[in-house]
């Protein structure tokens, strides 16, 4: 017979959390947590009590990382980290982030009400600044963490909607920038046997197929070109044929129709990835219905878990850029590129995951992640890492995300035994899951 442990206390302890989260970070319509703001840290000081209250070790770290640690009978072995961001969108929903760091102090408060004690540490995270609406840098929590961030961030970044420096915001919550400046790592990747990162799913796929968990394959990297531009010339809309015309709307068009083109032939041969020209602007100073466009500004933003498609994609553009210029006498600048790596998740955890849902029969389904999320730092670094993914209706990034018990349940249920299994935990029997 399974090993089950009873999750619908902890179930509740999760629901009560998730609570208190939503009724005290309110910011109508939905909740604000700003990184390195007030919302963040009442949702810092929440997550906290309720470590606590469970018998956890709990503390901060310099650059403010939550770290609760439910301790293993071998402290010396490397831990079995859980963890997401507290931070939020302005306006956003109760969910992305928080429900990472609720579930592994859930996944805790199983254990402890079991009468377990792990082989090893469980360490759960509260990350810091996850969301790049604040301070416009990627995975800034979870790279400060690991001394990862250039050394000038601390006094570079500014936060978007005060223009304070981030130095100035870790300090008014009494933090300290000095190990950003130093680039010193707070959690010594050697010491994290494993990362899991539990996060709602921002699409919609999982309420489209009718499932309420996904294991994560990998979270795609991006190349983008957020500054593009074509240039060509203005002239009179009724005067000038079209041999003469140097059109670079209608060149930028071509561009962004010939990737859409080449995307769909790598996805129909069973490529990963996605393409969006989320910016597509003529010159409001010089545009008119009576001219034909002589500039035009686009943005780019390709993603895929495959770097060397990435790569390749980036070689094509410029192939593909060159001939259409010449073609419409327009020249291409994409201005400069951005990067953020894929990062491919570990293959035993998937399928410590995969085993643990069919044990629990709870239907789950692969996919991969479209969103940047710290699993990426940690998966950088060579931690063995993985993400489960929650049916969440609405999307993301809004006040109307939704994340139901019954899935919050589902999620327990898999992870609880996944969890207790990776920390080489013995499980009591028990009569219900
Ligand atoms: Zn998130």
């Amino acid at each position: 017979m399974a090993r089950r442990m009873e999750t619908v206390p902890s179930l509740a302890f999760a629901l009560d959390l998730l609570g208190r989260l939503a009724a005290e970070t309110e910011d109508t319509p939905g909740v604000t947590r700003a990184s390195f703001g007030a919302g963040e840290a009442t949702a810092h000081r929440l997550a906290a009590e309720a470590a606590r209250a469970i018998g956890m070790e709990v503390r901060w770290d310099l650059v403010g990382t939550l770290h609760a640690t439910l301790p293993g009978r071998d402290r010396s072995l490397p831990a079995v980290v859980i963890g997401s961001h507290l931070d939020s969108v302005p306006h956003g929903g109760n969910f992305d982030g928080a429900a990472g760091v609720v579930l592994g102090l859930a996944i805790a408060h199983a254990l402890r009400r079991a009468g377990v004690t792990p082989q090893r540490d469980l360490l759960v995270l509260g990350i810091r600044a996850e969301e790049m609406c604040w301070f416009h840098a990627h995975y800034l929590g979870s790279r400060a963490l690991f001394g990862l961030l250039p050394r000038d961030a601390a006094d570079t970044l500014r936060r978007a909607d005060t223009g304070q420096t981030l130095a100035q915001h870790m300090q008014d919550q009494f933090l300290d920038p000095t190990p950003i400046r130093e680039g010193q790592a707070l959690l010594d990747p050697a010491r994290v046997a494993c990362f899991l990162e539990p996060h709602i799913e921002q699409g919609p796929v999982l309420v489209e197929t009718g499932l309420p968990l996904a294991v994560v394959t990998g979270i795609r990297g991006s190349l983008r070109y957020p500054r593009a531009s074509v240039t060509g010339a203005y002239a009179h809309a009724g005067a000038v044929p079209r041999a003469g015309r140097r059109d670079a709307a209608l060149a930028g068009v071509a561009l962004i129709s010939a990737l859409d083109a080449h995307w769909a032939a790598l996805e129909a041969a069973g490529a990963d990835l996605v393409c969006t020209a989320g910016i597509l602007a003529t010159d409001p100073v010089h545009h008119a219905p009576t001219k034909v466009p002589g500039a035009l500004r686009f943005s780019l933003d390709i993603r895929s878990q495959d770097a060397a498609l990435l790569a390749e994609i980036d070689g094509w553009l410029r192939v593909t850029a060159a001939r259409i210029g010449a073609e419409r006498g327009v020249t291409f600048d994409f201005g400069p590129p951005t990067h953020t790596s894929p990062a491919l998740m570990d293959a035993g955890l998937r399928a410590a995951l995969r085993a643990a849902a069919a044990e629990a029969d709870v239907p789950v389904r692969d996919m991969a992640s479209g969103a940047g999320h710290d699993c990426a730092t940690f998966a950088g670094l060579g931690i063995p890492s993985a993400m489960l993914f929650l049916r969440n209706r609405n999307g993301s990034h809004n006040p109307e995300e939704a994340l139901d018990a019954p899935d919050i349940h589902a999620a327990l249920k898999v992870l609880v035994p996944a969890v207790a299994g990776l920390l080489g935990a013995r499980l009591p029997e028990a009569a219900h899951g």
